[in-house]
């Protein structure tokens, strides 16, 4: 039996102050990941900050055509909401596409972005894994790595972030809204995760103690069309292997005069395709054209020894959901 202590904070400056941006302190939303870990062993905290009273639940949308989504926003709520489902489909589709829908009830906006990977290392706690305890080595890269990172992967861990939300997010240029003792500041989503480097005990660029407030989405421009696709072992309930978001916008000439696309399921944080975008910006979306972009894009990834399909996949995946987006 592990004891800790729980505090029910009320607002943001409280919440900061009970967590004291201490290493054993952990902030608790929908709990849908952190109490598994610590029923498992992996997160082991002496303090438990409840957030769930803080007034971080509402979706509101802002002079400037932001629309804001409070960080304790349930899932469930954040896919229904009519804005969301109009203006960000993908959003939309991308957490329809994770968990169950028990799950998607109580999970929340700030939680979704901060869940762990599921690397099966990670969780076990008689394996090496340097994420969970820093210096003892990765078990995954000669084990059983079939569903890891193809793309921007360390020596150190190659686990996959686990979020489909998070992939639909960084195509759609949101941000994360943070709280901090000595000032909230406003990340982009593609900024918000890390690569693993030498440091894959942590997933994000926050700061100890550092309270995510919301997600602020912006205006598409007008005619533009998005979706998030998925593919996994199985129907639903499953991690994705790979998935795409994307959101395309076109010129009357049918030219392309935006294109957002994202990976999940290949890298350890949303995988933006930066190149493949710069390609085919301003250019006619033939498939000749999306094919070269996307092979372009995947030339960065290194496969390892199970799982060289997924830049297939994702070159695949990525060229029928951007052709799928093209008014002809
Ligand atoms: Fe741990 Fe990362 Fe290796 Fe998995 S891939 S065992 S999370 S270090």
């Amino acid at each position: 039996m592990r004891t800790f202590t729980y505090l029910r904070a009320t607002d943001a400056e409280e919440a900061a102050r009970a967590h004291g941006g201490r290493d054993g302190s952990r902030y608790l939303a929908g709990g849908t990941n952190l109490v598994d870990l610590m029923k498992q062993g992996v997160e082991a905290p002496d303090t438990l900050v409840d957030i769930t009273r803080l007034p971080m639940d509402a979706v509101s949308e802002e002079a400037d055509g932001v629309l804001r989504v409070g960080a304790l926003v349930r899932n469930s709520d954040f896919a229904a909401h009519p804005v969301v489902r109009a203006r960000y489909p993908a959003v939309s589709e991308a957490l329809l596409a994770g968990a169950s829908g028990q799950l998607r009830n109580a999970a929340t906006t700030g939680g979704n972005l901060l869940q762990r990977t599921r690397c099966v290392y990670f969780q076990e706690l008689s394996m090496p894994c340097n994420k969970r305890e820093p210096g003892t080595g990765c078990a995954a890269r000669e084990g059983v790595h079939r569903d890891h990172a193809v793309l921007g992967h360390s020596a150190a861990c190659i686990a996959t972030h686990p979020s489909d939300l998070a992939v639909a997010l960084a195509a759609a240029d949101a941000e994360v809204e943070t709280a901090a003792p000595g000032g909230g500041r406003v990340i982009p989503v593609t900024e918000f995760h890390r690569l693993p480097g030498e440091l894959p005990e942590r997933d994000t660029v926050l700061e100890p103690g550092e309270l995510v407030t919301a997600v602020r989405l912006p205006p598409p421009l007008d005619g533009t069309r998005a979706t998030y696709r998925k593919v996994r072992d199985r129907a639903s309930y499953a991690f994705a292997l790979v998935s795409v978001a994307a959101q395309v916008a076109q010129r009357d000439d049918g030219a392309a005069e935006q294109v957002r696309l994202a990976f999940g399921g290949v890298a350890h944080r949303p995988w933006r395709a930066w190149r493949a975008e710069a390609e085919l910006t301003g250019q006619p979306l033939s498939e000749e054209r999306v094919t070269a972009a996307l092979d372009a894009e995947l030339t960065a990834a290194e496969p390892l020894r199970d799982n060289v399909f997924k830049i297939g996949l994702a070159r695949d995946l990525a060229r029928a959901v951007l052709l799928g987006l093209t008014r002809p």
